[in-house]
């Protein structure tokens, strides 16, 4: 923290009018410890701080002698409090400078006008503004606890999504029917009659039917409704709830019988104001509309009933408003943990005061409420600390990606796969509700990490400087894009939206296991206790040893079982048979992967078994419409609807297949179950396992910790900067597996490759002891494929694994010497008679894939290892782009080149340079073993 140091005196010529230039932005890094000292000016008593930044490279470039030495920015009174905050490392921004030539060395100052950023590119959130207001702390246990589900709540959803549908025109009570069926199974979970809760929303709606009714009548009016704004400048981004005549309203469900809107709801008001300033608007006044006021009896309240709350948004408030958003940036980018003791709120008035106190007695953290209950453990609290550090690394790492909006042009974010540019907008079309289908043509063949059913800023050129709205992808085909939105922007470009969601979950999931989750479980997760298992005395498969003990441990087991699926080894038929040995003895079973896919994939299998058992009517599906694959809609949970009914079919389903990041959902969080199975675990962060985990009494986890990790964005692990985020890449699976080993068994049959595919990874990552299952197994090539002939290929070909041997390029990314080979070989399989859907082709890098994916057909499937774990192909062919040595990160992890090796069932084909390859022990066994 900066240090507040005595008094000194300057003359006023700091405040001499004869500036050289106004208006300078000045952007930099804070280069050393930062002092706060007052100084007697002839206005009176005044503070100042004095940075020492080092501008960054734009910047400088307007005043070339400046050489990159760091520069002394003096920040003035009330801004010293942001000074305060600085610490040497951290970003600052000062808008609106003046060039300050005092003394010896020319600096800069603040102006009348100027706002001062602490670490502009972390984005916080509105929301976040206003709950610190409240009590940092308070803003705090809401990021840790998460927001239950609870009626006021659904309530103000509810309200908040009708005032959006009044805006865009629809009927009241259309709106009201609509969005209260849209709500069944949430209202279902809280016993809440769909009548009544009509009655509650008609009550608030009415309030703004009555104001809208005013706006309505002047011409010039108006509106739109819940804007996405984002500001680079301010680092602030938030959703307002309409904004009318270019000025911020916002609708608060409650009460307020003060002629003032409250001042919590004036900052959330202000920094809409902001963000609108920044979009061109001017911006000089506020509205609250607090929808309860009329729905008062005039005779029993007293005060002032109108709703709607007008005020004016002097540059005082807005000022003050950056300097809170200050205070939460800094505190996020430091990683502290606010004690209550930042703000003024009185803990006897805090709703929150027992958790308050409970967290604060649990974890042992210092907090101005005081703490009650033991502390949790020390290696429990050490725990907390590690992973929710490394979970607010992830954090930033999402803040990172939202600067990267403006920082990067639109052609470094397509080269990134971070946007799809280029698009010619076709046409928008009105839909229900309000909302917009939009139809925009691809013109390039770029490929973007974008994907059917995700969210993405769609805007007219630019997401956070154009018009930009928040939309999802419904339908993503070669030449056409189909989006739907709540206002219809005439698209031309998409972009990743940084979702903070996966973060949010995590840390919530951590404090649940920690601080609700039930001691047992925590004993066997910290290695106090063994996991103890009954005895079973069934036979569930009786052609597979390793299979049939899986099965036996993940039904015996009282804490948890592991299963290890080496690829292949019929992992997903192993799960589903456990289910319904599960089924079969009256249990309820949580069943969930990481990704929609496999948990599509196990629930088809689990389908299979439960038909044949006469079952499958008491499966559920939880999921949103896009994310669910077409076959299992049938199963998926439809949310709207009566309650009662929506409620019932949820908790009459005896198994409910969601992915880790639903069970995290208000919805999920409702549920328990006795056993629950996850999937793909080993590409799970711990704390992702738990979402899952802690909803059952029991567990199974299934992976295979020997192929590609739990993904992290946070760079960090050992450098001094993010030096948490390390312990994310490790699954729980692995550390148990290591931990508890008897607790686990390994499939070791596999189903799917040549024997001599198999033999290296089988040495290399599973001991020698992976095997295949059956003869015809070990003997397949792709001579058993109808029409293929393997003496119609070269001879080089004819072995189930050849290695071709291109010398590399230079360029560190791409090979197109690689990429013409691949095309050959495809050829020369499809002459031999091979099918084309039947050959896939793997790159380590992006910029490779698209290198060969435009020397190839098109339905030649080509991607990264990533994309291709947990699929299979006839025929795989590897392009290793190295040239020399294998430098870079993706050819360290071996785990990569298990998953590469292990897809193909008949025929594998290696295509490198045996210099680069020969020169890393793992590597140059691999080539051994594909040249013999
Ligand atoms: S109890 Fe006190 S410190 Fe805790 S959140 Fe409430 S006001 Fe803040």
């Amino acid at each position: 923290m900066a240090t507040v140091i005595a008094s000194a005196t300057v003359t006023d010529t700091v405040f001499d009018a004869s500036v050289l230039t106004i208006g300078v932005d000045v952007r930099g890094t804070v280069a050393d410890e930062v002092e706060v000292r007052s100084v007697s000016t002839s206005h009176g008593e005044s503070e100042l701080a004095e940075v020492p930044l080092v501008r960054t490279e734009d910047d400088a470039a307007d005043r070339p002698s400046d050489d990159y030495e760091p520069t002394t920015v003096t920040l003035w009174n009330k801004w010293t409090e942001s000074a305060e905050l600085l610490e040497p490392g951290m970003e600052l921004l000062v808008t609106d400078a003046e060039i300050d030539d005092y003394g010896a060395e020319t600096g800069f100052k603040t102006t009348g006008d100027s706002y001062v950023v602490v670490e502009p590119s972390f984005l916080v959130d509105v929301t976040s503004i206003r709950n610190w207001t409240e009590c940092p702390r308070l803003y705090y246990l809401n990021k840790l606890s998460g927001v239950p589900l609870n009626y006021p709540v659904v309530k103000g959803t509810l309200v908040h999504e009708v005032f959006g549908d009044l805006l865009r025109g629809r009927d009241l009570e259309d709106a009201i029917d609509a969005r209260v069926e849209e709500r069944g199974l949430q209202l279902g979970l809280l016993g809440e009659d769909p009548e009544s809760v009509a009655e509650d929303v008609r009550e608030n709606a009415q309030a703004i039917e009555g104001w809208l009714e005013q706006g309505r009548l002047t011409e010039e009016d108006s509106w739109r409704s819940e804007q996405l704004l984002i500001s680079e400048t301010f680092g602030i981004r938030g959703r307002a709830d309409a904004i009318r005549r270019g000025a911020p309203v916002e609708l608060k469900t409650g009460k307020n019988l003060k002629k003032e809107p409250r001042f919590k709801d004036k900052v959330q008001a202000a920094c809409y104001a902001l963000l609108l300033e920044e979009h061109g608007g001017d911006v000089d006044t506020g509205t609250l509309l607090y929808t309860k006021n009329s729905a008062l009896d005039r005779n029993e309240e007293t005060g002032d009933l109108t709703p709607a709350k007008e005020f004016s948004m002097g540059n005082g408030l807005l000022k003050y408003v950056v300097r809170l958003r200050n205070e939460i940036a800094a505190a996020e980018v430091a990683g502290d943990v606010p004690t209550g003791y930042e703000g003024n709120a009185k803990c006897e008035y805090c709703f929150e005061q027992d958790t308050c106190m409970v967290v604060s007695g649990r974890l042992d953290q210092e907090s101005k409420a005081g703490q009650i209950g033991q502390p949790l453990p020390a290696e429990e609290r050490e725990y907390f600390e590690r992973f929710s550090r490394a979970i607010e690394a992830e954090r930033r790492a999402v803040h990172r990606e939202y600067a990267k909006l403006w920082e990067q042009d639109a052609r470094e974010r397509a080269d990134d796969d971070r946007a799809l540019i280029d698009l010619e907008f076709v046409e928008k079309r009105e839909l229900e509700a309000g909302r917009w289908e939009l139809r925009a043509r691809r013109t390039g063949g770029a490929t973007s990490k974008l994907r059917e059913g995700d969210l993405v800023l769609a805007s007219d050129g630019h997401p956070v400087r154009g018009q930009s709205e928040l939309a999802r992808i419904e339908r993503l085909d070669e030449d056409e894009v189909v989006l739907t939105a709540d206002e219809p922007v005439a698209v031309s470009r998409l972009d990743v939206y940084p979702s903070e969601l996966t973060t949010d979950r995590l840390l919530v999931a951590l404090h649940d296991l920690l601080l609700k989750g039930d001691e047992r479980r925590k004993d066997v997760l910290f290695d106090r206790a063994n996991p103890e298992f009954e005895t079973i005395d069934e036979t569930f498969i009786d052609n597979n040893d390793a299979q049939n003990d899986a099965v036996e441990m993940a039904v015996g087991a009282r804490d948890c079982a592991l299963i290890h699926g080496p690829p292949g080894t019929g992992k997903t038929y192993t799960i589903a048979r456990a289910v319904r040995a599960m089924v079969d003895r009256g249990e309820r079973v949580l069943l969930s992967a990481f990704t929609n896919r496999a948990v599509d994939n196990v629930l088809e299998a689990v389908l299979e078994q439960l038909d044949s058992a006469g079952a499958d009517d008491r499966i559920v599906r939880v999921g949103s419409e896009s994310g669910v694959r077409e076959d299992m809609q049938p199963y998926r949970l439809e949310r709207a609807g009566d309650p009662e009914t929506r409620l019932a079919e949820l908790e009459d389903a005896q198994v409910v297949a969601a992915t880790t990041a639903t069970c995290g959902s208000r919805i999920m969080k409702e549920q328990s179950f006795d056993a629950a199975l996850v999937d793909e675990a080993a590409q799970l962060t711990e704390p992702g396992t738990f979402a899952a985990t802690n909803l059952a009494d029991r567990f199974v986890l299934v992976g295979d910790h020997e192929q590609l990790p739990p993904v992290v964005q946070a760079e960090g692990g050992t450098g001094s900067d993010e030096p948490r985020a390390a312990d994310l890449t490790e699954s729980l699976f692995e550390r148990l597996v290591d931990c508890h080993p008897d607790a686990g068994v390994m499939l070791d049959r596999q189903y799917r490759m040549n024997q001599r595919i198999q033999a290296f990874a089988s040495r290399e990552f599973y001991d020698g002891q992976l095997r295949p299952a059956e003869p015809e197994v070990a003997g397949r090539t792709v001579d058993d494929l109808e029409g293929v002939s393997r003496d119609a290929l070269p001879a080089t070909l004819r072995d189930p694994v050849a290695f071709v041997d291109v010398e590399g390029e230079s360029s560190q990314y791409t090979d197109e010497a690689e990429a013409a080979r691949v095309a050959e070989l495809i050829e020369a399989y499809e002459d031999a008679g091979l099918d084309r859907a039947d050959i896939g082709v793997i790159a380590p890098f992006r910029a490779q894939v698209s290198t060969i994916s435009s020397h190839v057909p098109a339905d030649v499937a080509v991607d990264t290892v990533d994309r291709f774990q947990g699929s299979s192909k006839e025929l795989i062919i590897v392009s290793f782009t190295a040239t020399g040595s294998l430098e870079g990160p993706i050819f360290e992890d071996y785990r990569r080149i298990n998953v590469a090796l292990t897809r193909p069932k008949r025929a594998l084909v290696l295509v490198g340079d045996s210099r680069a390859l020969s020169s890393d022990p793992v590597y140059g066994r691999m080539l051994e073993w594909a040249q013999t």
